[in-house]
């Protein structure tokens, strides 16, 4: 689910070579997953899919910007937020657009798909945040791998019970509903860190980078 903390934002520790290793370990298996989940969820015709996938674009878009970002000027992260939030924003929006047109006309998707994706998903979020969790750097950044890896294994279980509903009730309507939880929650979410990237750029003194 919509997570703005798993990336570290802690200097002194992303300039650790091990830990760079482990960041861009993060980028590529929450990329490569945004793929996976993408084509799975055109493969399977799950909406919850494609709203989940989402979430895993928004964390790879987030250890980009720790391992790109995060030494440059405020006025840069604030710009890479800015992005990052406008881009999932609009990802949100083709997800909701899907579901509404789904609901209309769609068909009920493949639980099976959707089960073992999720599944997969939930796996590779676990893997990431064990991983992460060996190199954290203080309170409030094992607080926030915490806070993340809850929120996106509670989206992955979603998914999976979504497709234990179409399953039993041979409806798309849980996965419907699931996407729209999981795409709404990452729409206000992307919201929220384009509007305060967007209150930092208009601010002479530039406060607190959004991109964490
Ligand atoms: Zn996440």
């Amino acid at each position: 689910m919509a997570c703005d903390g798993c990336a570290p934002e802690d200097l002194g520790v992303a300039d650790d070579q091990r830990f760079r290793r482990v960041l861009w370990l993060a980028l590529i298996a929450n990329f490569v997953m945004f793929g996976v989940e993408l084509v799975a969820s055109w493969w399977g015709d799950s909406v919850a899919l494609q709203a989940d996938a989402l979430d895993f674009f928004g964390d790879a878009a987030n250890y980009a910007i720790s391992l790109f970002v995060l030494g440059m000027s405020l006025q840069r992260r604030a710009y890479a937020a800015l992005f990052k939030g406008l881009t999932m924003a609009a990802f949100g929006l083709w997800v909701i657009a899907t579901a509404v047109q789904r609901a209309i006309t769609g068909s009920v998707p493949d639980p099976a798909t959707m089960g073992a994706i999720a599944l997969l998903a939930l796996l590779v979020n676990v893997a990431v945040a064990l991983m992460l969790y060996r190199y954290r750097s203080g309170d409030s950044n094992m607080r926030s791998i915490w806070l993340c890896s809850r929120n996106d294994a509670i989206g992955n279980l979603a998914v999976v019970a979504a497709a234990s509903g179409v399953f039993m009730l041979g409806s798309r309507w849980p996965d419907l509903l699931v996407a729209m939880l999981i795409a709404g929650l990452s729409l206000s979410a992307a919201v929220q860190v384009a509007r305060q990237a967007l209150s930092e750029l208009r601010s002479p003194v530039y406060g607190r980078s959004a991109s964490g």
